[in-house]
């Protein structure tokens, strides 16, 4: 995605099962491999992980 990522547009790169088809090989952009998750991102639980990372698409949607 040259252009960069979206708010809400899934990344070119994810396969069936939502997996990053660049995961560990030199292709993987250098953010994505950076990316350290933390609490105050992801929260406690995967619904608590959807509803911050939907907030955060809602914010920075062009
Ligand atoms: S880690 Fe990066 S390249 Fe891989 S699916 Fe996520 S956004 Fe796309």
């Amino acid at each position: 995605m040259p252009q960069g990522k979206p708010a809400g547009v899934p990344c070119v790169q994810l396969d069936a099962d939502l997996r990053c088809r660049l995961f560990g090989q030199p292709q993987r952009p250098a953010f994505c491999a950076s990316l350290r998750p933390q609490p105050d991102m992801c929260g406690s639980s995967r619904q608590d992980a959807l509803m911050r990372l939907t907030w955060l698409e809602r914010q920075t949607r062009p």
